[in-house]
């Protein structure tokens, strides 16, 4: 096989997400959903849609 080419990760597992906070709006960059955030809300991955 020859020697694979770099290709910049579309799937690299290691890249963080951001997540937005829905009621106070506090962005984290997290690999993992964050979970609840400080002032009780919800975290949502600003990479996906809400839906
Ligand atoms: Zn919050």
């Amino acid at each position: 096989m020859p020697h694979s080419q770099d290709i910049e990760g579309e799937n690299d597992p290691e890249s963080a997400s951001e997540y937005e906070c829905l009621q106070c709006g506090t962005i984290v960059q997290a690999t993992t959903h964050p979970g609840a955030c400080e002032c009780g809300g919800d975290f949502h991955n600003r990479a996906k849609s809400l839906e």
